[in-house]
């Protein structure tokens, strides 16, 4: 099992470590956020254990980063605080669990062993519009049978247009749910991933899903009158 550990105090992410590695995990340790980030979506971890308050990027925007990339591993999520508050926006974020520091290291493996069991979030149903079907548990994507390949932001923004399949999406709601807070959507990063993913979706099709509408964003729906 490989646990990945986003924790930017030296001392407690050492005491963390040796600890799990003291039970036969592999831990890879992350100081920063965006490191946590980059790891989490370059390797393949089966728990990652954030820390809330972190330089930079924090424990919540890494968290929502990861979910909309569709990272199914479990998080544990790691704070020094302990209001409702905290933990309704740790979980909100896609955290699977939340542990307050400072923790009896019998209860943190605990839970970790409990998260471990547990395994890749949820078996969440397919998306379908139309003939395109998205299964979120496998990361597969089909139109007409045929096998789509999608980049982990492509197969993130396809995800997102299903899920809000007939709902005008402006640049700044996909910027913000599909690239996370901060991303400039002035950027044409957005024009040009939708362009790729419409080549991908649509080209050679009877029916095009991806709507593009003049000053106002796009629109996932099966009629064709855009
Ligand atoms: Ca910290």
């Amino acid at each position: 099992m490989r646990i990945l550990l986003v924790e930017d105090e030296p001392k407690v992410a050492s005491f963390i470590r040796k600890g799990l590695e003291e039970e036969s995990y592999v831990v890879d340790v992350a100081a920063t956020g965006v490191d946590g980030e980059l790891f989490a979506t370059t390797y393949h971890y089966d728990l990652v254990i954030l820390d809330l308050m972190l330089p930079g990027k924090d424990g919540i925007q890494v968290c929502r980063a990861l979910r909309s990339v569709g990272m199914g591993a479990p998080i544990l999520m790691l704070t020094a605080r302990s209001t409702m508050a905290d933990k309704v926006t740790g979980l909100d974020s896609g955290a699977d669990d939340y542990l307050t520091k400072p923790f009896a290291f019998e209860e943190f493996l605990a839970r970790v062993r409990a998260l471990l069991r547990r395994g890749p979030s949820g078996d969440p149903a397919p998306l379908v519009v139309g003939d395109l079907v998205l299964e979120r548990s496998t990361r597969r994507a089909r139109r007409a049978g045929g096998e789509i390949a999608l980049t982990n932001r492509e197969f993130a923004l396809l995800e997102f247009f299903m899920r809000r399949r007939g709902e005008v999406l402006s640049r700044a709601v996909l910027a913000e749910h599909v690239w996370g807070l901060g991303f400039d959507s002035e950027s044409n990063v957005i024009e040009v991933t939708v362009s790729h993913l419409r080549g991908k979706v649509d080209k050679g099709q009877g029916k095009q899903l991806i709507h593009t509408l003049r000053g106002a964003g796009y629109v996932m729906r099966e009629d064709a009158d855009s």
